[in-house]
């Protein structure tokens, strides 16, 4: 399959996916190769699930051609004139995506004790948050889990990604996106010329693992943000790329569905966000890759204007 037939059937373009054996293989590292050399992003984009699939990580399924219209603009918007977007702006406008505002109060005032516990790590420099966090029992999870999971990458990326939280093998093996959801968003970066450790800071609201990977309950995302939110003071990313629902609606403050969130330019601590599909569930919902490309497209339209303002 030629590439540019690779990537409309990755927007969706086309009126079903065909099922790819490993014969394939070479097709892939063609893809892996060109982005090593700096090809076109929108020209790998097809590597990105389809390499899930061709890994075998997911099935190929069929699909209508639903997303065709909307995903269909995602390309040309590369090359859309957008205002020049400073790192620190607090308001990030982008031509084909409307700024929000703030959605919701911040919440109930932390306590005195919150508030000195959180003034304490707005004040930490990587050792002192790296040994907070591992020695943290401020909430219930401390008690279930086998490994903290800080974070992994540059501490000086432009990128940041943050999800939700540990789980299972990340849990056991301390890392964050480990297993086959970490395979994919593995492939995610390679379609945006980055990899994990390079250029890439990834973390995850909770630094420990719910039991069962049950949702995070409101009482420990108030204990733990402040962490992230430390981290992200630290690396100071040009862009941060929230992966799903709780995440994106942890980091800002809303209960808005992540269909609605997605498109927008949001913005945390001043720093613009872009909220995409959690790799786990585009496992589950390949329909829904497309728009995850496109949001990629997004994150990285804004990561360079924030780059030409800076
Ligand atoms: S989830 Fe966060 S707040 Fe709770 S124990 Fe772990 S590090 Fe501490």
């Amino acid at each position: 399959m030629s590439r540019r037939a690779r990537f409309l059937e990755a927007l969706g373009i086309t009126a079903e996916w065909l099922p790819r054996t490993r014969a394939d293989a070479p097709q892939a590292q063609a893809v892996s190769e060109a982005v090593a050399v700096g090809a076109p992003v929108a020209e790998v984009a097809a590597a990105v699930i389809d390499d899930a699939i061709a890994d075998g990580i997911a099935e190929p399924v069929t699909v209508a051609a639903q997303a065709a219209a909307p995903v269909a603009q995602a390309a040309p918007a590369l090359e859309t004139a957008i205002p020049v977007v400073p790192a620190a702006a607090a308001a990030m406008p982008v031509s084909r995506a409307p700024v929000e505002p703030p959605l919701l109060p911040a919440g109930p005032e932390p306590d005195s004790a919150q508030a000195g516990r959180e003034a304490a790590i707005a004040a930490m420099a990587w050792p002192a948050l790296d040994a907070a966090v591992a020695g943290c029992t401020a909430c219930g999870l401390c008690q279930t889990r086998t490994n903290t999971v800080f974070g992994v990458g540059d501490r000086q990326a432009e990128w940041m990604l943050v999800g939700e939280a540990p789980g299972e093998n990340e849990d056991l093996q301390g890392e964050p996106f480990v297993g086959q959801a970490g395979k994919l968003l593995d492939n995610m970066l390679g379609a945006l010329g980055l990899a994990r450790g390079r250029n890439v800071f990834i973390a995850n609201v909770l630094k420990c693992r719910p039991p069962g990977n049950r949702n995070p309950e409101p009482a420990e995302v108030a204990q733990c943000e402040p962490f992230l939110r430390r981290q992200i003071a630290l690396v100071r990313p040009r862009v941060i790329v929230v992966l799903g629902r709780f995440a994106a609606q942890s980091l800002l403050r809303t209960t808005t569905p992540i269909g609605k969130l997605r498109g927008t330019v949001h913005t945390y601590e001043g720093i613009p966000v872009v909220v995409t599909y959690h790799p786990a569930y585009l496992l589950r919902t390949l329909t829904d890759k497309a728009r995850a490309w496109e949001d990629l497209c997004l994150a990285r339209e804004v990561h360079d204007r924030a780059g030409a303002g800076a």
